[in-house]
């Protein structure tokens, strides 16, 4: 039998389609290597796949010397075998070093510390590597879904001048002329502001929270999808929310299958995701909190841990509605019915997740703004422009914001928000 060329470098992922005895040429990174004397197999990774090659001597001399993580071209014959990982292997003929690495300092027993001193060489990693590998169809989703949806995709500032949620967690600047200037926390008033032009626009783009507790769940920069909606209310929104957090399921169940059984999520609670989501009030979720032993005082937001044990009840996202107005930012609407709770609802993803969307409608009237502006202690003056809004045209209307990297973290299964995020910025951490 000759041999066949496949002719040109072929992906990794593809060698495994291709017939037993073909000449095939990858080109990839070392990622193991094992010397057995009289034969050497160097496993090599490409962004699609890794495969398992094999050196028989002579070849096991050029070998030898061939350092985890170089990067190389290796050529050879590919040969079925049960043995391989993947059934597949290639027995190299030709190995070529383009670029050498003595000594990759990142070995088995390495600490979780030390290789995020390293992440510049740890996101390397096939853990790591099939995580971005599914937050790039998560992001592609969200954009997917608003095009379709009759949505303009719209840019924001991130230099702000006075704070969206609250001046605890605000970055401070020094700005070019001097001035103090702030990174942003949310482009929702940039939405809204656009929303008399546009009706429907949406983002994605980093915000900017001095998060001061450690938890699992914060980045200091994390990456917030955010929508706004003219002539819309409370419901309607909702509705958008679970229409977008189902397509974004689906997608990643259609692309990524072989990824999320690599990192062991379980399958059946992601196809479970399907509207209608649950819908529970601030005033039921206290009542479930309770029976669980966790006692809130009314009028206080949840935390993570209270989240954990309510969104442990559920076996898909859940709503809960009415917050009360101390517990959510100024400008949510007070509802009519009840003044003393708002037409706000944060969207919690359940398997003990917690809050990935919060959002709400907004307060349209002039006056009734200004007037919370002030029983929150806040200063009308430095809500200028954003008051103005209300007096040319204003309409109601409603948006949410939904962090990306939280629900990367439910999607993927993982139980820290670092690892959705290739260089994470938290409290403690902006290197590398
Ligand atoms: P939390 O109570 O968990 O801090 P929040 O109420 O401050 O959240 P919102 O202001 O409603 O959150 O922001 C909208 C969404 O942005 C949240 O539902 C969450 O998914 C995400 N988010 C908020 N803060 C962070 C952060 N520091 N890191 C990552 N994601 C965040
Ligand atoms: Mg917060």
């Amino acid at each position: 039998m000759g041999i066949k060329l496949a002719t040109g470098i072929t992906p990794i992922r593809e060698v495994f389609k291709i017939d037993d005895g073909t000449q095939v040429t990858v080109r990839g990174w070392v990622y193991r290597r094992r010397d057995l004397g009289e034969k050497i197999f160097i496993v090599v990774r490409d962004s699609t796949g890794i495969i398992q090659t094999v050196f028989n001597h002579p070849m096991t001399l050029k070998a030898k010397k061939v350092g985890i993580e170089s990067s190389v071209i290796i050529s050879g014959i590919v040969r079925s075998d049960k043995r391989a990982p993947g059934g597949k292997e290639i027995t190299a003929d030709y190995i070529e070093v383009i670029g050498k690495s003595e000594a990759f300092p990142i070995t088995k027993d390495a600490s979780r510390e030390f290789l995020l001193d390293i992440r510049h060489l740890s996101i390397r990693s096939r853990r790591l590597t099939t995580i971005f590998k599914i937050r790039d169809t998560i992001f592609k989703a969200v954009h997917d879904f608003f095009r379709k949806n009759g949505y303009y995709e719209v840019h924001c500032p991130m230099f702000i001048t006075a704070a969206v949620e609250g001046g605890a967690t605000l970055f401070e600047v020094k700005y070019v002329d001097g001035s103090t200037v702030y990174l942003t926390q949310s482009s929702q008033f940039y939405l809204e502001a656009l929303i008399y032009s546009l009706e429907k626009v949406y983002t994605i783009a980093p915000s900017f929270r001095a998060e001061k507790s450690r938890t699992r769940r914060h980045l200091t920069e994390f990456w917030h999808a955010e929508a706004e909606l003219a002539w819309s209310g409370l419901n309607d929104i909702m509705k958008v929310e679970e229409e977008l957090i189902t397509y974004i399921v689906n997608k990643t169940l259609e692309e990524n299958y072989e990824e999320l059984k690599f990192l062991g999520r379980n399958i059946n609670a992601l196809e479970n995701v399907y509207p209608p989501f649950y819908r529970i009030s601030y005033d039921e979720a206290l009542n479930i909190l309770e029976e669980s032993g966790y006692k809130v005082p009314w009028g206080e937001d949840f935390g993570a841990d209270e989240e954990r044990v309510l969104t442990k009840q559920f076996d898909k996202p859940v709503f809960i509605y009415n917050f009360p107005e101390k517990a959510k930012a100024f400008y949510h609407k007070n509802n009519p019915n009840r003044p003393e709770v708002t037409l706000s609802a944060d969207l919690l993803a359940p398997e003990g997740y917690g809050e990935i969307i919060g959002g709400g409608e907004r307060i349209e009237k002039e006056r009734d703004l200004i007037a919370k502006i002030k029983r929150f202690g806040l200063k009308p003056e430095d809500y200028q422009w954003y008051i103005d809004l209300r007096k040319y045209g204003s309409v109601p209307h409603a948006g949410f914001g939904l962090g990306m990297d939280r629900l990367v973290m439910w999607i993927t299964g993982i139980d820290h928000i670092i690892d959705t995020i290739p260089f994470p910025r938290t409290i403690r951490r902006v290197y590398p």
